[in-house]
């Protein structure tokens, strides 16, 4: 059968053996290809050359040769809204700019034009998947498949009126039948989106899990992202969200959740408990001063923690390597630890310093 050989500068790999994310790199390597388009050999390039037949090769002497990026959570038609609401906090940043927005402009249109300039802004970065929650989903499914983007649709659920569905009924119609229309295209898949705890009642949940289960597909939401959020909750019921969920049975294996800022021990071992995700989305958290996410202790815990950009407009960008470098950086800050391990590693003045001087 004909390869095509791909070779690169650098060869990034995952570790096989490894259940964290970490990966081999690989100076001059690369892949072989079958017709088919599956990689049938890894290695280095000397070696691929002398040992697989191929037909082609493509020569990227100044390439980075990786998986792709899967961005965990983002909303993307908001491409059409980057920039255009910055400096406020999350509460003040929906209600008085996205929402009243969302409200002139949404349409097919938009969500057809914005998805589509979402995918190829991410495709040129190096994320060739994304999990996608926001309105018109055939529309959004559509883009996807003329660029090539492999997507997670989360099919928006919210307990109010939008130009997209009218209630709890017609959000959750329009979505299934956005799923059943796509079901067979190998590049999408799709999950439930109750927006926020604070956003969708006890009702709405449960509706949700019911047709996730039947289905057999996965639920996302945002969850815990501002301090307010979680007073807010326990103010109205005395429960916090991630109790609430795992009350109404909503946490699971398929259940993954964007932000994750405002966690304690219980919530962490509450995720962990039920094999739940969390999507770190570093950028947003900052742009919208939210906090920072325990993910050090998230993974401590067991919890599988994936990155996400969130959408344009609270980012504003689609670059999962800026997520990657910000998670690394303001990780070291979140850590309570860190400052102490900083202190003591410092090294100490010699005292012939002194004595010599
Ligand atoms: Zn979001």
């Amino acid at each position: 059968m004909p390869h095509t050989l791909i070779t690169a500068r650098w060869l990034v790999t995952p570790k096989a053996e490894s259940a964290a994310a970490t990966v081999d790199v690989l100076a001059n390597g690369g892949i072989a290809i079958d017709d088919a388009g599956i990689i049938v050999a890894v290695g280095p390039t000397d070696e691929l050359v002398a040992n697989v037949p191929f037909e082609q090769r493509l020569s990227l002497p100044d390439h980075i040769l990786a998986p792709g990026l899967v961005n965990a959570h983002c909303h993307c038609a908001m491409t059409l809204l980057r920039g255009a609401a910055d400096d406020l906090p999350l509460d003040r940043w929906l209600k008085e700019r996205i929402w009243p927005m969302e409200a002139e402009l949404l349409d097919e249109q938009f969500v057809s034009v914005g998805s589509r300039l979402a995918a190829l802004e991410m495709l040129q970065g190096g994320t060739t998947t994304c999990a996608d929650m926001y309105f018109y989903s055939q529309a959004a499914a559509e883009a996807y498949l003329s660029v090539g983007q492999r997507a997670v649709l989360a099919l928006p659920v919210i307990d109010f009126p939008t130009r997209y569905a009218a209630d709890v009924d017609g959000y959750i119609s329009l979505g299934l039948a956005a799923r059943d229309r796509f079901v067979d295209e190998p590049l999408l898949s799709f999950c439930l989106a109750p927006h926020a705890p604070y956003t969708a009642s006890d009702n709405t949940f449960q509706r949700v899990l019911s047709f996730a289960e039947e289905l057999r597909i996965g639920i996302h939401t945002h969850l815990h992202e501002t301090a307010g959020e979680v007073s807010g909750a326990i103010g109205q019921s005395g429960e916090r969200p991630v109790a609430r969920l795992a009350r109404l049975g909503v946490l699971g294996p398929g259940f993954f959740a964007a932000h994750c800022v405002h966690f304690n021990s219980a919530d962490i071992d509450a995720l962990a408990r039920h094999g739940a995700s969390a999507v770190h989305c570093p950028s947003s958290n900052l742009k919208l001063a939210s906090g920072i996410a325990p993910v050090a202790a998230l993974l401590a815990a067991g919890v599988n923690v994936g990155l996400g950009t969130d959408g344009a407009a609270s980012n504003n960008r689609l670059d999962m390597f800026e997520e990657m470098r910000l998670a690394a950086l303001i990780g070291k800050v979140a850590r309570p630890y860190s400052i102490l391990y900083l202190t003591l590693s410092m090294p100490r003045r010699a005292p012939t310093s002194r004595t010599s001087g």
